[in-house]
């Protein structure tokens, strides 16, 4: 297919184009036939199109999509097709993929989970898009020089990629100037199923050229920085006004592309929500909320009506429990991007006045901010948590407010992830090992991979999971080799810990681990099996203390890795520019799985299940998807460790944590923190983020990790020792890959078209 695809393109065979010819040929036969499908399943006369006239739209600041080559490929269920005949011509896919840029539209967990919804929708045969933006650079692409984070940009749209403009636009209006909205598409194949399409919105007057050292720019010039980043530093005031403008710039945008889909449907808009069904992924979307309530009263839709019409319609998804991510914007900020939401907003939080006295549930507060979330609970029909426990603690802590005026509303969503991304095209080793033992079942049902259970005591299974994971130990060795000049001891437990950089997922933790295993070593307390402990994560660039926790890890990299002493016992590896490339190639290869949030903090987290998914064991608190983790495989197949959330609620509550106390008490923890910025340490790093990150500990640690500082070794060094028992441990992993399938996004998609969307 492909052969004659290439012969049509370019008038020659396979053998005789060049590399960068076959790659742009491979996208567009790929889109092509994507393309097609989109058309052919939403013509009227297909079912799987017009079986509901409802449509869901996920709008959301970020879609973390990753490449898409080989994912399409497999999802158009022509990977292995094309593969061979490469193959036969000599070439390899993987030199592809690798020519492919990953799109970095997203900061992390969320912008994933959105990717693996549409994945998902699709897959499900449902009828639903995402929408988005067009950022330039995503995030930034990360370097590390002079053991410090470096932020630059990271270009990713090529000319013949899997971008595409639909010719459509419209025009969005900002306090005192419009702009043109330009639509563009990527279109979203299922796995043997239907297209659909992610919207992604853009202005054609944006310039690359503003970008001056890393990623600075000027902050200002809205119609030449729009939709330059993900994001942008919102440490200053500049910075989080653009903010705003991307926003209403998405919200506006996304909201006039449904209208009119609505209307192309049938809609005379009073029905709206009999056609539409929007997904607000975290806050960042909420305008959405007022900004249909204005278009629909400019067509003559009286106001209370338009109201709940848009209530209807819209559904929230919440994210996190800290406050400081909860967006509250001064209305000045609002007044300045889009003041025709002004009035709107001031309407819905007189409405949540008149009848609520309680300020905790009003819009707008009394140093006039505007509580985003408190918009989308009033009026959405549903707001949801992504794991049990962060449920539990919305209704009962957080929105407990809301929870007794809207119960009815509340309802929980444990995340999951696309096993075709995340197994099928991450680990082919492991999905040719479950075909040849429980049948390729699992590919459509995730929920077959317990048959797999039947295995728990069978030699030659649990062989083969161990031969798997070491295959792909060498293959992670060897990549890293290439591309980062990083060498691993490839024979070493592989514990990884990789996800944005946050003080609350506590890298500081594993960090301080380190420090006390070096010094042991040093003590000539040698471990029975060399232990390598891997790093990845992103620091937002304004967030000082995670930047210096990156500082404190690069430094023990080097200090551990020149240790001749240490050398051969502990590795340190922190890999630059962790993104969903680097997942994919990380997560098949880890035997340890770092889950180690404060309980409470973390609301689902989707890591874990990934790496539970390609047979690593999980070390982790009784947090957010852990938790469901743990009931899952029990006791004997995860390691457990900390204080419980009722436990860090209660401590938060009581406002008397004193880091000081545990540091006074315990010497092997002293001695760790001590070691931050002893003698040894400054030679190598910066005494300024030393000192800050020892102060900060030390008076704060705000996500105290001195209460779980002993448990955490403890667990951590039973994990160690049980690993040396390699059968006992190829069955915790062949457990963990069993029950693994109730964390397909698969389910969680079904879970919101059951209780939600209702397509
Ligand atoms: C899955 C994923 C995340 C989320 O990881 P958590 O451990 O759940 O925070 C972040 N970044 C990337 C690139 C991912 O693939």
């Amino acid at each position: 297919m492909f052969t004659q695809f290439v012969k049509k393109e370019y008038g020659k065979g396979i053998e005789a184009c060049s590399d960068r010819e076959l790659y742009t040929a491979l996208i567009r036969m790929t889109n092509r036939m994507i393309g097609e499908k989109r058309v052919h399943l939403q013509s009227p006369d297909d079912k799987m199109g017009s079986g509901s006239k409802k449509k869901l739209y996920y709008i959301s600041a970020e879609f973390l999509i990753g490449k898409l080559l080989s994912n399409n490929l497999i999802n158009l269920g022509i990977y292995e097709e094309v593969s061979k005949e490469l193959k036969k011509a000599g070439k390899k896919l993987s030199t592809f993929e690798e020519m492919e840029p990953e799109p970095s539209l997203g900061n992390g967990g969320l912008g994933r989970l959105a990717a693996c919804f549409l994945d998902s929708i699709a897959t499900l045969g449902l009828p639903g898009d995402g929408i988005g933006l067009n950022y330039h650079f995503g995030l930034f692409r990360q370097e590390f020089k002079k053991r410090m984070q470096k932020e630059m940009p990271d270009p990713w749209m090529e000319d013949d990629g899997w971008l595409v403009k639909s010719g459509r636009s419209c025009v969005v209006s900002f306090g005192g100037f419009d702009v043109t909205s330009v639509h563009y598409e990527i279109f979203v194949t299922g796995y043997h199923n239907r297209a659909n399409t992610l919207h992604l919105f853009d202005i054609d007057s944006v310039d690359e050229k503003i970008v001056k050292k890393g990623i600075d720019f000027d902050k200002e010039k809205i119609k030449k920085n729009l939709t330059l980043f993900l994001y942008p530093d919102d440490s200053c005031e500049a910075g989080r006004l653009l903010r705003v403008y991307q926003q209403y710039f998405m919200v506006s945008s996304g909201a006039q592309l449904i209208l009119r889909e609505a209307e192309e449907r049938g809609s005379n808009l009073h029905d709206l929500y009999e056609y539409a069904a929007i997904q607000i992924n975290d806050t960042h979307p909420s305008m959405v909320i007022p900004e249909l309530i204005r278009l629909l009263t400019q067509r003559g839709i009286p106001f209370q009506e338009a109201m709940e019409i848009v209530t209807k319609t819209c559904a929230y998804t919440n994210h996190t429990i800290l406050s400081e991510a909860l967006e509250k914007w001064p209305i000045s900020f609002i007044e300045k991007a889009a003041p025709q939401l002004v009035p709107i907003i001031r309407k819905l939080d007189r409405y949540v006045k008149e009848k609520y006295a309680d300020r905790s549930v009003h819009i707008i507060d009394g140093n006039d901010l505007v509580h985003m979330a408190h918009m989308d609970i009033h009026f959405g029909h549903s707001v949801n948590g992504v794991a049990h426990l962060h449920t539990e603690i919305l209704k009962n802590n957080e929105l407990n407010h809301f929870y007794k005026i809207y119960p009815e509303k509340f309802n929980n969503k444990t995340n999951g992830i696309t096993f075709r991304r995340w197994l099928l095209h991450c680990n082919k080793p492991l999905t040719a090992f479950l075909e040849k033992t429980i049948g390729d079942g699992f590919k459509k049902d995730a929920g077959e991979l317990e048959k797999l259970m039947a295995y728990k005591k069978d030699t030659k299974a649990l062989r083969g999971l161990l031969a798997i994971k070491d295959k792909n130990k060498h293959k992670l060795a060897k990549y890293l080799k290439r591309t980062q000049g990083i060498k691993l001891n490839e024979d070493s437990i592989f514990d990884i810990q990789i996800k944005r950089l946050h003080e609350y997922k506590r890298q500081q933790l594993n960090a301080l681990y380190a420090i006390r295993k070096y010094q042991q070593i040093k003590r000539g307390n040698i471990p029975d099996t060399p232990i390598t402990l891997i790093f990845g994560a992103k620091a937002a660039p304004a967030y000082t203390i995670a930047k210096d926790i990156i500082h404190l890890i690069l430094c023990l990299q080097k200090l551990v890795n020149s240790d001749k002493d240490v050398k051969p016992y502990l590795n340190i590896v922190m890999v630059e520019n962790y993104n969903v490339t680097l997942a994919e190639k990380l997560i098949p290869a880890c035997d340890i799985s770092e889950q180690i949030s404060l309980a409470s903090k973390e609301a689902s987290g989707t890591g874990n299940m990934k790496f539970m998914l390609n047979g690593a064991v999980t070390l982790g608190t009784e947090d957010g998807a852990n938790v469901e983790i743990h009931e899952l495989v029990g006791d004997e197949n995860i390691y457990v460790f900390g204080e419980d959330s009722d436990t860090v609620m209660a401590r938060y509550d009581r406002g008397d944590y004193r880091p000081r106390d545990y540091y006074e008490k315990n010497k092997d923890l002293k001695a760790a923190v001590d070691f931050i910025v002893s003698k040894k340490m400054r030679k190598i790093g910066k005494k300024k983020p030393l000192t800050r990150l020892y102060d900060e500990l030390l008076n704060k640690d705000w996500f105290m990790t001195f209460p779980d500082f002993d448990d955490y070794v403890a667990v951590k060094e039973r994990a160690y020792r049980d690993y040396m028992d390699r059968e006992a441990w190829a069955e915790k992993m062949l457990v963990n890959i069993a029950k693994a399938g109730f964390f397909s996004s698969d389910r969680t998609i079904a879970q919101y078209n059951e209780d939600i969307w209702k397509l």
